[in-house]
């Protein structure tokens, strides 16, 4: 008996018609992080599952119901990584990183969630992400949410997302805080709905964040963090605010922004956007000067975001900001008909890319009418084809067509070939291509 074999729920392939507009994304990640000197760190997708616990928190969506775990084969309990800072902090312990140093790190891959998947939503989707090591800030937080801020401006979305900051204070003026929220929540019981009840003593501020309707004004009314904030992390965030001020980064102030994991102190802060429904959040990340310690490494402050890559794709698909030059692949299209002419064409595609190594070149395989090649030529959207034949081939020369019609078709010589491509390099619109924006 056969079964059809499928994806698993929630997971996604990504097909060769998406690929580009994900790879133009990437590039502008990479170009970003060269700009702002952050290198690049890469961690296993599989963790202790016990590192996640300690990071993120037992009493945590993330933690009690959203992990694929699993024992392995010795019985050790795993998990794939819900998130990158847990491995990042974990790595950089490990690996003595923290001797006295800082670093600026950020990292891409794909995170696992049992989620419920919907649009936006995934149990396998991907993150990019930053984390400064051994910095206190404010300076730093402010780094980290412009270089967001240049990202957005990077890829036109900058006027479709808005900044919302918070402060969570130290974790002492939390511990204070949340005794009196536990006090007023206790007041108020009967209009805790079951997760919240469950919260309240292990867990209290995360009730803030609940979105039961019904909940909403008792919410409101509950006294807020930032009205009870220590000292040094009111004068961190108003030196944070003046930053931004002085910088022209516009963002509003929300004080019930409270984030999903145990580890943040001081700054939170979350871009989110109207355009895609109840997943609007798009990049969060916030300080967590207490998480390498608690993991086992000597005490540095930290900070640092993750940003949600399919979110971010959906936008610009949404919006329609993906520049049409992003999704050519190719310049030149080689194609030919004759005796020989499909040796000569792979011959012909190798010389031009040695001698042209940013060019991006295709050769027809599998022959065909001319015709037919040509179709394909067309549909390759190459700006070029190049066009070989048993004439041609005696002559020593190709002919040159412009698919776009702004050229007269002519024969020449493959040294003038590499000169009129080598312009074509030069004139390409910056968006297309990998090699461009390396
Ligand atoms: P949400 O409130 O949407 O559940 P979160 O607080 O759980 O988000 P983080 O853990 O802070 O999200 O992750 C950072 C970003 O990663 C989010 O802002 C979002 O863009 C993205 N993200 C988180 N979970 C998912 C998911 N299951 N599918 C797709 N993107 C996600
Ligand atoms: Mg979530």
């Amino acid at each position: 008996m056969s079964s059809k074999l499928q994806a698993i729920r929630g997971m996604n392939d990504l097909l060769p018609e998406r690929s580009p507009l994900w790879q133009y994304f990437e590039q502008h990640v990479r170009q970003l992080m060269a700009q702002y000197g952050y290198l690049e760190m890469r961690t296993p997708v599989l963790e202790q599952t016990a590192l996640f616990k300690r990071s993120i928190g037992e009493v945590t969506d993330i933690v009690e119901k959203e992990m694929y775990t699993f024992d392995d084969r010795n019985g050790d309990s795993l998990s794939l990584r819900p998130e990158g800072t847990a491995s990042v902090v974990r790595a950089a312990i490990e690996n003595g990183l923290l001797h006295n140093q800082t670093h600026r790190l950020w990292y891409a891959g794909p995170m696992f969630r049992h989620e419920r998947p919907q649009k936006g939503r995934y149990r396998q989707f991907h993150q990019v992400g930053v984390e400064v090591l051994g910095l206190e800030g404010p300076d730093i937080d402010v780094e980290v949410i412009a270089l967001s801020a240049r990202l957005w401006r990077a890829l036109g979305l900058i006027d479709h997302v808005q900044l919302e900051i918070n402060s969570l204070g130290s974790l002492e003026a939390r511990h204070a805080y949340r005794a009196r929220l536990v006090d007023y929540f206790n007041e108020h019981l009967d209009q805790l709905d079951e997760d919240s009840r469950r919260r309240l003593n292990s867990n209290p501020l995360r009730i803030l964040d609940s979105k039961n309707p019904d909940m909403q004004a008792m919410i409101e009314a509950a006294p807020k963090l930032i009205d009870h904030l220590d000292e040094a992390s009111v004068e961190h965030f108003d030196a944070i605010k003046q930053k931004l001020d002085t910088l022209g980064i516009q963002y509003v102030i929300n004080t019930r922004l409270v984030r999903g994991m145990d580890y943040y102190s001081r700054t939170v802060f979350e871009w989110t956007t109207t355009a895609l429904g109840s997943q609007g959040t798009v990049c969060a990340g916030g300080r967590y000067d207490g998480l390498v310690e608690q993991l086992g490494g000597k005490s540095t402050p930290a900070v640092g975001f993750a940003m949600g890559v399919e979110r971010l794709i959906l936008l610009l698909e949404t919006l329609e900001l993906v520049p049409k030059a992003a999704e050519d692949i190719l310049d030149v299209y080689l194609m030919g008909q004759g005796e020989g002419v499909d040796t000569q064409l792979l011959v012909l595609g190798e010389t031009l890319r040695s001698r042209l190594p940013m060019l991006r070149a295709q050769v027809h395989c599998g022959g065909g009418s001319f015709k037919s090649q040509l179709k394909k030529a067309d549909k390759s959207r190459a700006r070029f084809a190049v066009m070989l034949g048993e004439d041609e081939l005696a002559a020593g020369t190709v002919t040159l067509k412009d698919l776009r019609g702004e050229e007269p078709q002519r024969q020449v010589a493959v040294d003038a070939l590499v000169d009129r491509l080598a312009r074509w390099m030069d004139e390409r619109p910056a968006d297309s291509g990998l090699a461009t924006q390396a």
